[in-house]
């Protein structure tokens, strides 16, 4: 910690578990003075004769304060220089100013979202709640680490959780003061928890750089993925973009949105971060996985998944299910078939499996049809036996007597003895 004086408490932002955002560490140092969030920064605004520069927009648009503005970039500045606290610049995205739009499109979630198991475990580590800037980036909605949806509103009164609220306190709710971390929570699918946890992983990489990302990496790395024998189609139709994008990229007719550089990352194996700043190392690793298109995965923890496989086998393995469809019963078998996570099947081919999750359920609704027919005839020769024998079964006899024979449900078999009686009646 720096000896030099400091106008507000020295505080530092706590990155131990999962990089702090700027509106989180604002609203913690207005808690250690016992001030409302907003006031620390219209004074630290006024001291620094900096008026405009924080607080026109905080009023509008909170959220920009995690972003790539000028809005972050001052706040960050003065807030620095206040508290003394170093680094701060990883609190936003300013990282990412010069290679994204200006519009940030894409980039922030307008509300405050928190996962609360995170703020058990802070109260279990420091003490000390903060918010992530991971959850302000607009893709992730799931925490990776607790694989759990993020919660943007209070379970108790259904406020919208704020950024900035005027009482400083990021665990409680400012509407009915209910303990954040207390908020039950579901599990999110494998697919949700894989996306979230690569693009946190990405995130914080890209933040944590020590300078703004340049944008000439991007199309170096195009430039030299083309060289070395991969057609910009490919390159485009591996991440899911259309080939006229990476060309608007190349050209610089437009920016790339956050999301689509992410899954160009994803495709090819390769950090955001690295195809920035060492594009030709980047675009040799890249072409290096197996000397083939190989890159279907989603990000770290899918790399040996995807080095098995490739997209040309994907491709022909799906053709496979679509003409066995009746043997699966889940997305998530068809994914193991494939051998690479549920994540990468949905990412890179959902609508096929889309397709064909539509075509198994119309599968298992015939099927559904077959063994309900198949039961009523079992109950109508149920009924022509007994009756054989001059007994008329009653409803509760031929249940009993329809579950024994089938092994099927009391439900089923009630509802078998309606339709088994109606075909009997019929001449
Ligand atoms: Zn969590
Ligand atoms: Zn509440």
């Amino acid at each position: 910690m720096s000896m030099s004086w400091t106008l507000l408490n020295p505080i530092t932002p706590n990155n131990d578990r999962g990089i702090e955002s700027l509106t989180s560490f604002v609203t913690r140092v207005a808690a250690s003075h016992l001030v409302r969030t907003r006031s620390l920064l219209r004074f630290v605004g006024n001291v620094y004769s900096d008026q405009n520069a924080i607080s026109t927009h905080w009023t509008t648009d909170v959220a920009s304060l995690n972003g790539l503005g000028i809005v972050a970039e001052q706040t960050t500045k003065l807030i620095g220089i206040a508290t003394g606290a170093e680094g701060l610049r990883r609190a936003t995205f300013a990282n990412l100013k010069n290679v994204v739009p200006s519009s940030a499109h894409g980039l922030l979630y307008r509300n405050r979202r928190i996962c609360p198991a995170c703020f058990r475990e802070d109260r279990d580590c420091d003490g000390f709640v903060h918010d992530r800037l991971t959850w302000s980036f607009m893709p992730i909605d799931t925490c990776p680490a607790h694989r759990t949806p993020l919660v943007d509103k209070c379970p108790r009164c259904s406020s919208q959780l704020k950024y900035l609220a005027q009482f400083p306190d990021l665990g409680s709710c400012v509407s009915c003061r209910f303990d954040l971390s207390t908020t039950r929570q579901s599990f999110a699918s494998p697919a949700r928890v894989a996306r979230a946890g690569y693009f946190s992983h990405e995130v914080e990489e890209l933040v944590s750089r020590h300078e703004p990302l340049a944008a000439s990496g991007l199309i170096t790395y195009l430039n030299q993925m083309n060289a070395l024998g991969v057609s910009f189609q490919e390159i485009a139709e591996a991440a899911g973009l259309d080939k006229a994008v990476i060309r608007d990229w190349r050209t610089k007719k437009r920016r790339p949105r956050v999301l689509s550089l992410m899954a160009l990352s994803a495709a090819w194996g390769v950090s955001t971060a690295a195809i920035l700043e060492n594009p030709i190392e980047a675009a040799a690793s890249s072409v290096r996985q197996d000397g083939v298109i190989d890159a279907i995965g989603l990000g770290a923890g899918n790399r040996r998944a995807y080095a098995r496989t490739n997209h040309s086998e994907a491709k022909r393995i799906l053709t496979e299910i679509e003409e066995n469809i009746s043997l699966y019963t889940s997305e998530g078998e068809i994914a193991s078939r494939v051998g690479i996570k549920a994540a990468t099947l949905l990412y890179h081919y959902g609508d096929r499996l889309k397709v064909l999750s539509e075509k198994h359920r119309r599968w298992s609704r015939e099927m559904r049809r077959e063994q309900t027919m198949a039961l009523v005839t079992s109950g109508v020769n149920l009924l022509r036996e007994w009756l054989q024998k001059g007994v008329h079964l009653k409803r509760i006899e031929f249940v009993a007597l329809l579950m024994e024979r089938t092994g099927c449900t009391k439900t089923k078999a009630k509802h078998a003895y309606t339709d088994a009686l109606d075909l009997l009646s019929e001449p």
